[in-house]
């Protein structure tokens, strides 16, 4: 661990935040009820939610709140897992499975409930979110998201050719998805607007501040960093694709995965017309996928894995820029001003992952690219388990995912080959670069 805390990396979310909350440095010996371990969407969610009960709790970030993937996503607060209800089901159980899919269809409930009652100024819109399809295997996936969603109960609808058209200004998609449970945010603004939050509901947030020890302590545990230590009952890591050796085991659990993201600058007149009117939340139903949105100000946001995972920022930057002029050929004029990147973490299981460390020592993460809204609620989740109440996330035992240390290579081989299968599927229309 460095002597000195990592500072923001600069990007679009960077400079147009609101600003960050005080968050001094963890220093001297502190007592608390819960010590929570990293300041994204997970563990301030956590820290808010056992604040607002009453129960004390310290969290401790190795950088500032927003620091990690939470700072640096799209901005789409994305309703659901990334497998189906019905999968949901046969994992879980009937009843288990019924208050997973309830608990993975109210994230993004939970998120603008959230904005809405504490007032944070995170550019929050919502719009609905778009998922769209090429060729008959990504048909095939919005064909059964409508019908399981809509079963559950959900505002969704598959809009064929010309509707996606209308909705978002391109050509490019034979269907799409829309699920009117998601939308936009300003990822930044809305972790910094969490952290006072918690910080107002009485959480102490100690930036600057990584955990560098976890040691069973009597009845509980003592998380001890570079100035100071917590001793705790509990202790939540909540670290994602961030985590390091701190619980031997846990960064085994996920596999980081670089996500890349570009920005143009505003768009005014020609360059802005007809590209998304309605605002709405783009992703996709393939294999390898880019994401995008405009911001407040009318930049165009895109982002995506490219096609070589961790292999060459510069190639899957100019990769992204092109899919972007491809899908609006109006972007052809635009300028680029800001590109930045961050770690997903991916699980085995494409779900995300709760999971009992010790007694006394909870992790929740692996949100598979989707963890704007089911962090939020991870957050929720692990304060009430915390808490003795009831909790609707599976909690399991440390699942680490066999031959790790090769995963990264077999992620990266997935995308090359998912692109390239994506493209067949679509007849290569829609996807060349
Ligand atoms: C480029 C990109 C685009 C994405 N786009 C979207 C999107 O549009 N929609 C969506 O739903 N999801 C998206 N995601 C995923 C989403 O951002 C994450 O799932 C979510 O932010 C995870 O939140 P978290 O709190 O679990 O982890 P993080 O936000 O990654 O936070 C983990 C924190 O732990 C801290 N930490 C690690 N080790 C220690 C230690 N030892 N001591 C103290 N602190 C420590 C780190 O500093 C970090 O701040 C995207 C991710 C990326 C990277």
């Amino acid at each position: 661990m460095p002597d000195s805390s990592p500072t923001l990396p600069p990007s679009l979310w960077a400079a147009t935040a609101e600003p960050a909350p005080d968050c001094p440095p963890l220093a001297g010996s502190e007592e608390a009820e819960v010590a929570v371990v990293g300041g994204g969407f997970t563990g301030l969610s956590a820290a808010l939610h056992l604040a607002e009960a009453g129960t004390s709790v310290r969290l401790l970030e190795a950088a500032e709140p927003g620091w990690g993937a939470s700072g640096r996503n799209g901005g789409q607060v994305n309703p659901g897992w990334k497998i189906l209800p019905s999968a949901i089901r046969e994992r879980y159980g009937a009843d288990r499975g019924e208050r997973v899919i309830r608990m993975a269809g109210s994230t993004c409930d939970l998120v603008f409930d959230l904005i809405e009652r504490h007032g944070i100024a995170c550019d929050a819109i919502r719009p609905g979110l778009v998922f769209g399809a090429n060729g008959r295997r990504a048909l095939g996936v919005i064909d059964d998201w409508v019908r399981d969603w809509s079963a559950a109960g959900a505002d969704v609808e598959r809009l064929d050719r010309q509707g996606s058209a209308d909705l978002l200004g391109t050509e490019t998609y034979d269907a799409v998805f829309l699920d009117r449970r998601g939308g936009n945010i300003q990822p930044l603004s809305y972790a910094r607007g969490l952290a006072r939050a918690a910080q107002a509901a009485g959480a102490h947030l100690h930036g600057a501040s990584p955990a560098i020890a976890v040691e069973k302590q009597g009845a509980g545990w003592r998380v001890r960093s570079r100035a100071g230590e917590v001793r705790a009952r509990w202790v939540l890591l909540c670290t994602n694709g961030y985590s390091d050796a701190l619980w031997p085991g846990l960064a085994q659990a996920v596999v980081p995965v670089m996500s890349l993201v570009a920005a143009t600058k505003p768009l005014s007149g020609n360059l802005r017309e007809g590209i998304l009117p309605a605002r709405n939340a783009v992703t996709e139903a393939k294999r390898v996928i880019v994401y995008y949105r405009l911001d407040a100000a009318d930049r165009f946001v895109i982002g995506g894995r490219g096609r070589l995972g961790l292999a060459d920022e510069g190639s899957d930057l100019a990769h992204l820029e092109r899919v972007a002029v491809r899908y609006f050929p109006q972007l052809e004029g635009a300028e680029w001003e800001f590109n930045w990147g961050g770690l997903v973490a991916m699980t085995r299981r494409k779900t995300p992952l709760m999971m009992r460390l010790a007694p006394g020592v909870l992790a929740g993460l692996g949100f598979n690219g989707r963890g704007v809204a089911m962090g939020t609620m991870m957050g929720k989740q692990l304060a009430a388990a915390v808490r003795g109440e009831e909790v609707d996330m599976p909690l399991q035992a440390l699942e680490r995912w066999p031959l790790h240390a090769f995963r990264q290579l077999g992620v990266t081989g997935r995308i090359i080959l998912g692109g390239w299968l994506d493209r067949l599927e679509a007849g290569w229309r829609g996807t060349r670069s």
